[in-house]
């Protein structure tokens, strides 16, 4: 039966294929979730909420190509504030992954961070080290994986995307306005 784990990351059933794809160190495309990979409606949680931003799938099989890996580390304080619960969470991240696999543009894990400094609940009320701009979800999985922060890219459609992207050394970091097609994004092709 198929039991559901809550476990960080949520790692995609493809992974040890990709990672096996590529040698060590490697590099990565970490991606934004709400405003990058979907249209940000505010706390996105299932499927019928789900618009995806144009060009996304395009831009996720280029980057396989150039051979990153892809990443997700997304802030979900919607958990902490007890919109959504961390199994509703995992439910739509395992769907998530099952389309962009469907469309030949498989991720490779999502990292999230359910906390809130001042709006968390119980135990998610806490200054953590993951909720961007904290490096904490981007440091995890570079030393999980051995990437390459220099090699590496970060989308994000926030200041607070960028500055974790710098804190974890990440310098080619991009930000997106999710109006424009992302696949347009000339960010893999200059590494
Ligand atoms: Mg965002
Ligand atoms: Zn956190």
């Amino acid at each position: 039966m198929s039991q559901i784990e809550i476990r960080q990351p949520f790692l995609d059933p493809t992974l040890s294929e990709q990672l096996a794809q590529l040698s060590a160190p490697r590099r990565a495309l970490f991606l934004d979730r709400d405003g990058v990979i979907n249209v940000n409606h505010g706390y996105v949680h299932s499927p019928k909420q789900t618009d995806w931003v144009d060009g996304i799938f395009e831009f996720v099989a280029r980057a396989h190509e150039k051979g990153f890996l892809p990443v997700v580390v997304t802030n979900q304080a919607g958990i902490g504030r007890g919109y959504y619960s961390e199994l509703d969470f995992i439910k739509y991240t395992r769907w998530v992954h099952k389309v962009f696999t469907e469309r030949n543009a498989p991720l490779a894990a999502t990292f999230w961070c359910p906390h809130h400094p001042t709006a968390g609940e119980g135990r998610y009320r806490v200054e953590c080290d993951c909720r961007k701009p904290q490096p904490g979800m981007l440091r995890q999985a570079m030393s999980r994986w051995n990437i390459n922060a220099e090699t590496s890219v970060l989308i994000g459609d926030k200041q607070s995307d960028i500055e974790a992207a710098h804190a974890a050394g990440i310098y080619n970091a991009a930000l997106f306005t999710s109006s424009d097609d992302i696949s347009r994004l000339d960010i893999l092709s200059n590494l």
